[in-house]
């Protein structure tokens, strides 16, 4: 079905052309015309399904549809309220591509940067703003914003900003909107939540909804490596010996494991880049530059710093720590097999693991394939590393003048290496112990 058929304005139709879009995406030739429509959609799709297209394109048709007249004071029609700083800047990129051809004002609001630029964005007037819900909130608080004529708001990745603690952040900004407006929402899953929310917000919403959720992308090649957990890192810089795998997002559990990861793996020779919280704006979004423009060949991530990650041709996803929810598997690997593109999505499976494997399996509704590393030295000793102790905290109380065995080193060591011993990364966010200078 072509792009032509979903009513969709010619400027719009012209920037998909220039897009290379050569065919809506499943979720696209669903949503599309009933938003176009006027409807309220609730969309459940995954990231990587073209859903940020299935609501920028017809939100940006309707706009083209009914320009602000010459000269009028710019006023904000469109909200879109998104979890993270990523997928706002994301959105941002898409609107941006999809509105060259009209005169929009596009301004991105959201945390972890100066209030300045953006109340300054605010005060100028912006058509659409793409928000996360606490900075909206708080600009919102101070008088900038102004919603009075809204006529689309978007919640995207719904499920995500409940699940970091949104809800009550969306519900004031939502309180301050215009009541009759149309409403998409657009989630991974369709909790209670979700629906509850759909009734507070939505009028008589249309459900599109794309594959079964618990449906991995398709394109994706799943495989499971039985790995003790002191080789792990063995065995990722063992696989990244294979050139195949030429564009690398590897998941951590936390923060202070993924720095941990691309330390070692610099060691060998492979450039990194890593991608969590702790990371400030700039280094979180040159991170994201290096690794799209291929400077970096592996981007190590944590969870929620990695949701909406929208970059093509990530060659290979690898679960270096098993996710502890199933359905962030199915996020992880969707940042492969982007679209119509294949991928493979790699899961180290450790001793503790067997349990959320046996799961995931289970919520997948099929078992994944067990692989075994051709060439790896399953008996081999942990790789060494910049620093092979992790820093352990001791008790000043406690501190006996000799040391004891292996606190000595680590204390010099800033950040934790330490694949030594046959200690893993899991767990060192919530290790007590002195605060890491960072
Ligand atoms: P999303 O699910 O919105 O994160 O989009 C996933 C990726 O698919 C993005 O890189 C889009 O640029 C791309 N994309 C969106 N729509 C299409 C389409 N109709 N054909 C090809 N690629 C698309």
């Amino acid at each position: 079905m072509p792009f032509q058929t979903l009513g969709l304005q010619l400027p719009i139709l012209q920037a998909i052309q220039e897009a290379g879009y050569t065919e809506p995406t499943p979720i696209q030739a669903a949503a599309i015309p009933p938003i176009v429509a006027g409807q309220d959609v609730i969309g459940i799709a995954q990231t990587g399904t073209g859903k940020t297209a299935a609501f920028t394109l017809p939100i940006l048709s309707q706009l083209a549809a009914n320009p602000s007249g010459e000269g009028q004071r710019r006023v904000t029609k469109v909200l879109v309220l998104a979890p993270t700083r990523e997928l706002v800047a994301q959105i941002e990129e898409n609107v941006a591509a999809y509105a060259k051809h009209l005169p929009l004002r596009v301004a991105r609001i959201f945390g972890g940067v100066g209030e300045k630029p953006q109340k300054e964005a605010l005060r100028a007037g912006a058509d659409i703003v793409i928000a996360t819900p606490g900075r909206l909130l708080d600009l919102m608080g101070q008088g900038f914003g102004d919603f009075r004529q809204l006529k689309h708001l978007v919640l995207d990745e719904a499920d995500r900003m409940l699940d970091m603690g949104f809800l009550p952040a969306i519900k004031r900004v939502v309180k301050a909107l215009p009541t009759v407006r149309q409403t998409l929402l657009f989630s991974a899953t369709l909790s209670k939540e979700i629906e509850e929310l759909t009734h507070a917000f939505q009028r008589s919403p249309k459900i599109v909804q794309i594959g079964r959720r618990s449906n991995p992308a398709e394109t994706v090649t799943q495989m499971v490596y039985e790995v003790p957990k002191h080789l792990k890192l063995n065995l990722l810089s063992h696989l990244l010996g294979d050139e195949t795998l030429n564009m690398v997002l590897v998941f951590s559990r936390t923060k202070h494991g993924a720095d941990k990861i691309a330390r070692k793996l610099e060691t060998t020779g492979v450039k990194c880049a890593t991608l969590h919280a702790n990371r400030s704006q700039n280094q979180r979004l040159r991170a994201l530059a290096d690794f799209k423009s291929g400077a970096v060949r592996v981007l190590v991530a944590t969870d929620i710093a990695a949701r909406g990650i929208d970059v093509d041709g990530i060659s290979h996803v690898v679960n270096f720590d098993f996710p502890m929810h199933a359905e962030d598997y199915v996020h992880r690997i969707g940042r492969t097999g982007r679209a119509q593109a294949i991928g493979d999505a790699i899961s180290f499976v450790s001793e503790d693991d067997h349990g959320a494997l046996r799961s995931l399996e289970r919520f997948i509704g099929r078992g994944l394939v067990r692989k075994t590393a051709e060439g790896f030295d399953y008996n081999g000793k942990p790789m060494p590393g910049p620093v092979e102790r992790e820093p352990r905290y001791v008790d000043p109380r406690a501190r006996r003048p000799s040391g004891g065995g292996g606190g000595g080193r680590g204390r010099g060591g800033q950040g934790g290496g330490g694949g030594g011993g046959g200690r893993s990364s899991e767990g060192q966010d919530r290790r007590s112990g002195p605060p890491r200078g960072r």
